[in-house]
């Protein structure tokens, strides 16, 4: 049994920028993608300072646990694949829950998407909530940071507190995709993985936790997940709360102001509010536009 403030650490984010760039599609040659928010279950009265640094020890809120959802050019990209073992349900109080997979199926995204039809999982870091799934999708081709998959498999486990948050169960699985030839290691920032999808390092939540930036009809979208939990980090600019480096939260943060094409197009990792915002294709599932 885990307590709570580690299980907060458990909880995820990251930042940073610099590193070259790659040689990206031109813009005309982009794919253009629908991205949508799917919420595959909720974790209720989580502390809000545990998200915010500094916010209001009493404040609470139930935060919305999501995986999104990139369809286009003949691709169904998952980024980030939510949890389902059962040890988390021990550890954690979880409402609302589908299994990520079923989550996908029943999201109201029309036409209903079976586990097969996953082609890409991007994991934005390898903390149990994002990455734990990844292995509920058969054909699916998992991308994750280079350095992050070198450091959680490896030196992590060498001292007792730098593997906060990453499930051993994960390791395990991330390590038998690769066996089976399905992880590709993403090697640094400003990395476009497809045409029009491009992975960023973020701020340090993890040890090389990374963001991922989407062309689509309104211009890029970036998905942020943990490297900004809540609106409420980039409205007071206030770093998240668990991050090995706060000034490179920061700094991450303002990257996607400028990446985004509007500031309504960074979509935080855990903000119930997103569900509020945009259109909703179904109850769990709105669509970010
Ligand atoms: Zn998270």
């Amino acid at each position: 049994m885990i307590s709570k403030s580690i299980a907060m650490v458990l909880l995820c984010l990251s930042v940073l920028a610099a590193g070259a760039q790659t040689a990206a599609t031109p813009p005309a040659a982009r794919p253009v993608y629908e991205v949508f928010a799917i919420r595959y279950a909720s974790i209720p009265d989580f502390p809000v300072n545990a998200l915010v640094a500094g916010a209001d020890a009493q404040r609470k809120l139930s935060i919305a646990m999501t995986i999104w959802l990139i369809r286009g050019n003949g691709r169904n990209i998952l980024v980030d694949s939510g949890f389902y073992r059962p040890q988390f349900f021990k550890q954690f109080k979880v409402e609302g829950f589908l299994k990520p997979s079923d989550a996908v199926a029943q999201s109201g995204i029309t036409p209903a998407l079976a586990p097969e039809d996953i082609t890409d999982v991007v994991i934005t870091h390898m903390h149990w909530d994002h990455a734990d799934g990844m292995d509920l999708f058969p054909r699916a081709r998992i991308w994750l940071q280079k350095d992050e998959y070198t450091y959680y498999t490896g030196e992590a486990w060498q001292q007792p507190r730098t593997h906060g948050g990453i499930g051993p169960d994960d390791v395990l699985a991330v390590v038998k995709l690769n066996l089976a030839g399905r992880v590709s290691l993403v090697n640094g920032d400003a990395q476009e993985i497809l045409p029009g999808i491009t992975c960023y390092i973020g701020g340090k939540h993890t040890f090389q936790s990374q963001f991922v930036g989407v062309n689509t009809k309104a211009g890029t979208v970036v998905l942020a997940s943990d490297n900004m939990y809540l609106y409420e980090n980039l409205e007071k600019h206030a770093p998240i709360a668990q991050t090995l480096d706060a000034a490179s939260n920061l700094r991450a943060q303002d990257r996607m102001k400028q990446l985004a094409a509007a500031p309504r197009l960074i979509v935080p990792g855990h903000d119930p509010a997103v569900f509020e915002k945009f259109p909703k294709v179904s109850e769990r599932t709105v669509r970010i536009e």
